[in-house]
């Protein structure tokens, strides 16, 4: 590969985004956060930075941000609180971190990170993550600072109408960015606040190392978001960069492929995938995915629905 190759990708989930159904606060307010954790990242890949500080960066501003549902605009359980989680893999060693059910951490993807590279675990959950967390030195913060307004409309609303946990208008807000950095190696980092009205300890994909998040140098970075349970069932991240390894797949077949199969079993949803060489790709089957990219070309992408 060339020398000096940066890519970044980063989705904010994907969903029922079609034209004319966000408000023009959600609309800019969604570009504008997406476009900040662009520059996070690609700050760090631009000055020759490591493809996992990028990733983390990206993601720690989406979880920031209550426009998405990761960290502050977490969706809230069935209880009516907020358990997070995250994940994130380093595809140079295929080091890798999760946790699931976090309540107090004030960004969750370094929880992850810390369970990667301060642990001998790849998964911890709930009290045992939030134990951890405070170990480490984290930030804390009360559960409260992650409560929003309209993520609590949206459970309301869930309960008034009865409605399943495939959310509200099947929008998925989780958060994740994948990179390549100028040495070639990939990363990716996932984070979520699950389901609205998710129950019983309901895990998705997001915390699950092969479900919503992968990354392996031999063949790319994903991270995912959607109907998490399909995405569990496929192993979709783990079964894309499989693609690309074994069968010699670009980025954009592999996914397109494992997406088209994912909707065959009825499920919605999408990938962001970066590649060692420098491509990237984005395939959702949903109207809209909020999604952007930065290259070392120059490129600044930001998008939300279907048709840009
Ligand atoms: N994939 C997440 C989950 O099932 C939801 C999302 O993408 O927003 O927990």
């Amino acid at each position: 590969m060339p020398e000096h190759i940066w890519t970044l990708a980063i989705h904010g989930g994907a969903g029922g985004m079609a034209r004319g159904k966000l408000s023009v606060e959600q609309d800019a307010g969604a570009r504008a956060g997406l476009t900040q954790s662009l520059e996070a990242g690609s700050a760090i890949l631009a000055r020759g930075g490591n493809a996992l500080d990028a990733v983390a960066a990206a993601v720690m501003e989406l979880e920031d941000d209550p426009h998405f549902n990761a960290g502050r605009g977490a969706v809230f359980t069935y209880k009516g609180i907020n358990e997070l989680d995250a994940s994130v893999m380093d595809g140079k060693t295929r080091d890798a971190g999760a946790v699931t059910g976090a309540r107090y951490t004030k960004n969750p993807v370094l929880l992850a990170r810390a369970v990667m590279e301060h642990s001998p675990h790849v998964m911890l959950s709930r009290d045992g993550a939030d134990a951890f967390s405070r170990e480490q030195g984290l930030e804390q913060v009360e559960p409260n600072y992650f409560a929003t307004p309209e993520r609590w409309r949206q459970l309301e609303e869930l309960k008034a109408n009865k409605l399943d946990y495939y959310d509200i208008d099947m929008k998925y807000g989780t958060v994740g960015a994948v990179a390549v950095d100028q040495h070639g190696n990939v990363a990716a980092a996932t984070s979520s606040g699950g389901l609205t009205g998710k129950r019983w300890g309901r895990i998705g994909d997001s915390p699950i190392i092969g479900a919503g998040n992968y990354a392996d140098n031999r063949a790319c970075a994903v991270s995912a978001t959607g109907a998490g349970e399909f995405f569990i069932r496929l192993g979709v991240a783990h079964e894309i960069s499989a693609r690309m390894r074994m069968l010699g797949e670009d980025a954009k077949l592999a996914a397109d492929h494992v997406i088209n199969e994912l909707g065959q079993l009825g499920g919605t949803g999408g990938v962001i995938v970066t590649a060692p060489d420098g491509t990237s790709t984005f395939s959702f089957n949903t109207p809209g995915m909020y999604r952007g990219r930065a290259t070392s070309d120059g490129e600044k992408y930001v998008a939300i629905y279907g048709d840009e």
